[in-house]
């Protein structure tokens, strides 16, 4: 059996194929047809690894959002003399805990573990501003980086993700 290496995703396929049987590229296409599923097909090695470098970072964010969680209940728990605020530090255990989960289980599923901690963000910052604008203005610059940055995150696997069904790689 003799084979050909594809040019495209460099897969070993078998002399008589018409079509890549990884990323279907058109052995019997036409030149023009080559080049351009070749460039798709960087362009899409570049979507797929932005995404991925974009899930790194979301993995950073929600475990530095989550110890800031952890910091706030260590903090209230040391500092309060007479009484432990618990609501406060229940309502940031359980955020605390969620980043946490979100973060190790978001390369398991990217989609879901970046949309569920952002609506956890959002409505938290909500609430904040519902019950003390003032507060939840501090620091606005910082949350805006977040919630931007996770957003950005779901747009670059969204595109990763259409890509994937234009080729199926
Ligand atoms: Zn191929």
């Amino acid at each position: 059996m003799s084979s050909i290496q594809c040019p495209a995703c460099k897969e070993s396929q078998e002399i008589n194929v018409s079509n890549c049987t990884n990323c279907r590229f058109p052995f019997t296409g036409s030149t023009q047809e080559k080049s351009i599923h070749i460039a798709q097909f960087i362009n899409k090695k570049n979507v797929i690894s932005d995404a991925e470098e974009a899930l790194s970072r979301s993995k950073k964010i929600l475990f530095l959002i989550s110890g800031y969680n952890f910091l706030f209940i260590l903090v209230s728990i040391l500092s309060s003399t007479i009484e432990v605020d618990v609501f406060s530090i229940s309502i940031n255990l359980i955020l605390g805990l969620g980043f946490v989960i979100s973060g190790l289980l978001l390369k398991k599923s990217p989609m879901f573990f970046s949309v569920f901690p952002l609506g956890m963000i959002i409505g938290l910052y909500t609430v904040n501003f519902i019950l003390d604008p003032n507060l939840a203005m501090r620091g606005i610059i910082y949350k805006l980086i977040i919630v931007g940055s996770l957003i950005y995150s779901i747009y670059l696997l969204q595109k990763a993700k259409t890509f994937n069904k234009q080729f199926s790689v």
